[in-house]
């Protein structure tokens, strides 16, 4: 298998400060020893609760922040090792979708300008060809060209988020990191997004790091999922085997969240409160304060990500 992305104990921590100037008073382990690989032409679904630390993942990914340990390779080269023009010129190859793709586009632009403003930027083409490159990527995204000249308040969200991913997609990216890129859209325009990023992966051989927080949209994308919580993964495996066989606690509780329509379904145990404070990890393993199995064991010892049975299936639970 070629990989298309690498991760490799990856940490990012961030101070805590006291005021805006004041005394670091603390670290925030948003990213605390994260390690996957994302296969070539596929989608890996990152998934996790808000403080799980996904989102500083998807960011690190992209070279944005400075990393605080570990290893980001893209096609095999550390990112770390490049010089800020090779990565300047890597920009393009990777993209970024956003939840809310409104706040990122100018309401003053025409979405065809809008679309097409990066590729000039890059100096990726003429202005003489620009048109027909973002009439293009408009048809693809399934937005008409005709609509070139609009303004993205005349566009329901859904339509917005197909401009946000035509924005990224004109510039031929090889990998697009989307965070949580459906939360916002009503549930039957969700389908339809859904259907595009697949469409992107099948005939245009994007590949995909999917953040979010619903372990039920993943099933319907996804190749490979990692679950995370609180900074670290606790289990990853390729989607069939995850959702027939979910090992760890955490997994199984967001899988009872999930809604079903099979009325024979038993609920599996749920997490109990509240997500801990990411500055304040628990002791041991980081999900005893909400585990219905926790023994006396999981709050001294901190659980390894081992393998377990089939390819790729990882877990960190004692109990497993
Ligand atoms: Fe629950 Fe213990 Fe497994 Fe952590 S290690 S998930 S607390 S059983």
């Amino acid at each position: 298998t070629e990989f298309l992305i690498e991760v490799e104990g990856l940490k990012k921590h961030f101070p805590i400060r006291d005021g805006l100037f004041g005394q670091e008073t603390g670290l925030l382990r948003a990213v605390d020893g994260v390690s996957f690989k994302i296969r070539q032409g596929s989608i890996f679904g990152l998934v996790g609760e808000s403080g799980s630390g996904k989102t500083t993942v998807g960011r690190s990914l992209l070279g944005l922040y400075e990393q605080t340990a570990g290893r980001v390779k893209f096609r095999g080269v550390d990112l770390q090792s490049l010089t800020s023009k090779q990565l300047t010129a890597l920009r393009p190859k990777m993209q970024l979708v956003f939840q809310d793709p409104y706040s990122s586009l100018n309401p003053r632009m025409r979405i065809g300008d809008a679309i097409g403003e990066a590729m000039l930027a890059h100096k990726l083409c003429s202005a003489a060809e620009l048109r027909g490159k973002v009439d293009e990527v408009m048809k693809i995204c399934g937005l008409s060209p005709q609509h070139y000249n609009r303004f993205p308040h005349e566009f329901s969200g859904g339509q917005r988020q197909r401009i946000g991913i035509a924005r990224a997609l004109i510039l031929k990216p090889d990998f697009i990191i989307a965070d949580e890129p459906i939360s916002a859209l009503d549930v039957s325009i969700q389908a339809q997004i859904i259907n595009l990023f697949s469409d992107l992966r099948d005939d245009h051989g994007v590949t995909f790091l999917f953040i979010s927080h619903d372990l039920g949209v993943v099933e319907h994308l996804c190749d490979d999922i990692a679950v995370m919580y609180l900074g670290q993964i606790v289990e990853t495996a390729e989607r069939d085997t995850l959702f027939r066989q979910p090992l760890h606690p955490y997994t199984r509780a967001l899988l009872a969240a999930v809604p079903t329509l099979d009325p024979d379904s038993k609920p599996l145990a749920m997490a109990q409160g509240e997500i801990p404070d990411p500055s304040k990890p628990p002791a041991g393993c980081r999900y005893h304060t909400r585990c219905p199995q926790a023994t006396e064991r999981c709050r001294r010892e901190i659980p390894q990500l081992r393998d377990v049975g089939e390819a790729g299936h990882r877990v960190a639970c004692h109990l497993v």
